[in-house]
């Protein structure tokens, strides 16, 4: 064996909204690595435990459902912002949060191949801002990880397609509707290289919001809002997300799903009430949601100059593509079949872990070249001079939307005032005229400025790297060069607050791993019990304390006995736990 191949290989991990997963590329391919209850998709959902234990994944989404309070999914949603999330009395933020999804990832790795994880590839949604990709290479920092490269999810996508299609000549269309995210992306692929031409998207707007929609229609059918529901009956809405959840996945195969309403504590009692939906219905709450998937579509083609007759083939990836009424809609537009070839929850892991293979030089992939876009305008405000009179606040654009990247570009500015003291460098992301109608990502003191007057010259250079992170630099007319990688005015992304943060990370107590599967049974079964009738409910419940206190004691023999007894009473009832958490 040689030196290289005793290094742990560098992991690709798909950090998704629902689902997150972690894949590595071994003997010439991607393959995905099961996390420790054997099931590739990990759920992007934590839970803090009374304990106050830290659980992931699959048992906190379990405890999601009867203990919505203490426990969060969907925070990638959040990743730029200063948001906390208050779990039993303890604070997280987005980056935390995640950082945790990644260590438990990392975990399972490592645990399969055998070695510590210490390199990723992570993939980001096409649109997610400079912010967004900061704060996803910090979560990769703080679960102990250094990210090796960002790309975009439907690059990831791509890449798997290219992978496997290196000799084709095509044009093909990704079109990636995850849990939370939207991304479109056009790419050509020729003599093994694979060029994306262009990308758009919405980061507001996945298959959580068709969900919502049900959600919103059912509680409407109860004359109660959503938001009001949220807020007084959180169980309620919980459990109901849950039900609308399975109605939404049940409606891809079937014509029409059945929704029970849980009461305020969020149970179904003896014999719920139940409303019916059916995909008619159904497609008519997603209109308004399919319209704004239109938009980045017919953007993405736009940047390219292309039709949708020039398009070969229209791939899905992302889980929500699933659903055919959004199917309908895609090959409505390209009026031609669309193709979901591979899984689409699994191929932008895979994609990511392809990455990894093209960074490490692996052989299997040495013929490949893949180029990627800046999928947004980014630019600086200046003053301009309009009828006389000098007004702040436009946006001058840089770097231009689907530029191939790495890319570097410079533009002269010049100052307002005779010996101008400073200037400071606001940088923009977006395409409106007006800076504010697009994203501050950040700002550059230039600072003492030569003496001289009006007019001055500033030379402002942009270089976007490969990751999608952008460095800024200016120059003085003496030569004088200014620089910065944006810091960004986030709060959780200066520098104090990322010292903070990873003290903290370090600081939690997590539920032990290999206890977790027990875990997931207890909630899983807490769960069932609230969807039984009254008088089939004593003998679960009991068979649920018995098997708790067994778990807190640690006679082996007694815990064995007890987990016994709760599945044989769960089977008794007709329920299967391998039904559900497969
Ligand atoms: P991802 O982030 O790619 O894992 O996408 C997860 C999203 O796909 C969630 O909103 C799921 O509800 C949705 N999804 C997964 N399977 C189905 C299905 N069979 N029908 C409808 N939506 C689905």
């Amino acid at each position: 064996m040689t030196e290289t191949q005793k290094n742990a290989p560098c992991v690709g991990i798909d950090l998704g909204t629902t689902n997150s997963l972690v894949s590595v590329f071994l003997n010439g391919k991607p393959e995905l690595i099961p996390n420790s209850h054997g099931s590739v998709l990990t759920p992007s959902v934590i839970g803090v435990l009374e304990s106050g234990e830290i659980i992931v994944g699959q048992a906190a989404k379990e405890l999601r459902v009867t203990q919505p309070d203490a426990c969060v999914s969907c925070f990638k949603r959040f990743m730029a912002q200063d948001r906390r999330f208050n779990l039993r009395g303890q604070e997280f933020s987005p980056i935390e949060l995640s950082s945790l999804v990644l260590r438990s990832l990392k975990e399972d790795a490592a645990n399969a191949l055998g070695m510590p994880i210490t390199e990723a590839v992570i993939t980001v949604p096409a649109y997610f801002n400079d912010h967004a990709r900061q704060a996803t290479r910090l979560a990769g920092e703080m679960a102990g990880l250094t990210v090796r490269r960002m790309i975009n999810e439907p690059t990831a996508a791509a890449l798997v397609h290219g992978f496997h299609d290196r000799d084709d000549e095509k044009m093909i269309t990704i079109i990636d509707l995850g849990g939370g995210t939207f991304d479109v992306t056009v790419m050509e692929v020729f003599e093994s290289t694979l060029e994306i031409r262009s990308t758009a998207g919405e980061s507001m707007l996945g298959g959580e919001d068709f969900t919502d929609r049900i959600v919103a229609h059912v509680l409407q059918t109860q004359n109660i809002a959503l938001e009001v529901a949220e807020f007084q009956f959180p169980r309620r809405v919980a459990r109901l997300r849950s039900e609308c959840e399975n109605a939404k996945r049940q409606l891809t195969r079937s014509d029409s799903a059945s929704i029970r309403l849980p009461n305020e504590e969020g149970e179904f009692g003896g014999d719920p009430k139940t409303i019916h939906i059916d995909r008619t219905t159904y497609s008519s709450l997603c209109g308004p949601l399919l319209r704004r998937v239109s938009a980045p579509i017919a953007r993405a083609m736009r940047d390219t100059d292309l039709a949708p007759e020039d398009i070969d083939d229209v791939i899905l990836v992302g889980g929500a593509t699933r659903m055919p009424v959004f199917q309908s809609f895609v090959e409505n537009y390209f009026q031609k079949p669309a193709i979901a070839r591979f899984n689409p929850d699994e191929i932008v892991a895979l994609g990511a872990s392809v990455q990894a293979a093209l960074i490490e030089r692996d052989a299997a992939v040495d013929d490949m070249i893949m180029t990627d876009v800046c999928p947004f305008t980014l630019g600086v405000e200046v003053s301009k001079e309009l009828g006389g009179q000098r007004k702040d606040g436009y946006f001058s654009p840089i770097l231009h939307r689907n530029s191939t990247i790495p890319i570097s570009q410079e533009e002269m500015f010049y100052t307002v005032a005779a010996n101008q003291p400073s200037v400071t460098v606001r940088v923009y992301q977006g395409d409106s005229r007006k800076t504010a109608e697009n994203m501050l990502v950040g700002q550059l003191e230039v600072s003492p400025l030569p003496q001289g007057p009006a007019g001055s010259p500033l030379l402002i250079r942009f270089t976007y790297d490969i990751s999608g992170v952008l460095e800024v630099e200016a120059y003085t007319p003496g030569g004088k060069k200014f620089r910065t990688v944006l810091t960004s005015h986030v709060e959780s992304l200066s520098p104090q607050s990322v010292e903070d943060a990873k003290r903290r990370i370090a600081s939690l107590k997590f539920y032990p791993r290999e206890d977790q599967a027990n875990l997931q049974l207890a909630r899983f079964a807490e769960r069932m019990l609230g969807e039984l009738p009254s008088w089939q409910r004593q003998q679960l419940d009991q068979a649920i304390d018995f098997y708790e206190s067994a778990m807190n004691r640690s006679n082996r023999d007694e815990f064995h006995h007890a987990k016994q007894m709760l599945l044989t009473c769960l089977s008794s009832l007709g329920i299967s736990p391998e039904d559900d958490l497969a």
